[in-house]
């Protein structure tokens, strides 16, 4: 999942608010406008260019599956969705605060999210399949996702 516009705007507000630019670099700023632009340091590279690296052998967005994994490992059973913190509301994250205009709004369409996803964590393991959510977050450091996904 690509880091959206409406996002990104979210992150920004409650940052503004909370004075929090100084959690970010310059250099991750960029790196944040460099995704809203589609570079190649979308979140969904990164993971597939760890996977790469541990030359596992993966199929991406697998339409087959519920939820649509954005990667499978077939010799692994094993599937992996790369979460937005925000739009799936990653618990104790500051990344997932939602917005304190339009709340109901958005605790409806975020919370309707969590569900979904943990209804397709549970049809993915009926059916075998070990599920992995990598946090978009946790790709800043992207060396504890490599050592996560070298178990499989
Ligand atoms: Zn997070």
């Amino acid at each position: 999942m690509m880091f959206t516009r409406a996002e990104y705007d979210c992150l920004r507000k409650s940052q503004d608010k909370r004075r929090m630019a100084d959690i970010y670099t310059k250099a991750k700023r960029s790196e944040i406008m460099a995704r809203i632009k589609g570079s190649k340091t979308s979140p969904e590279k990164m993971v597939a260019s760890i996977l790469r690296k541990l030359k596992l052998k993966f199929r991406s967005n697998d339409k087959s599956l519920p939820g649509q994994p954005d990667f499978v490992i077939p010799l692994a059973k094993s599937v992996i969705f790369v979460n937005g913190c925000f739009w799936h509301n990653h618990s104790n994250c500051n990344r997932a605060k939602l917005p304190s205009t339009n709340r109901a709004f958005w605790e409806r369409k975020i919370l309707g999210n969590k569900r979904r996803d943990n209804r397709i964590n549970r049809f993915l393991r009926e059916m075998g399949w070990h599920v992995i959510r990598i946090w978009q977050c946790k790709l800043r450091e992207p060396e504890k996702v490599f050592r996560r996904l070298k178990k499989l």
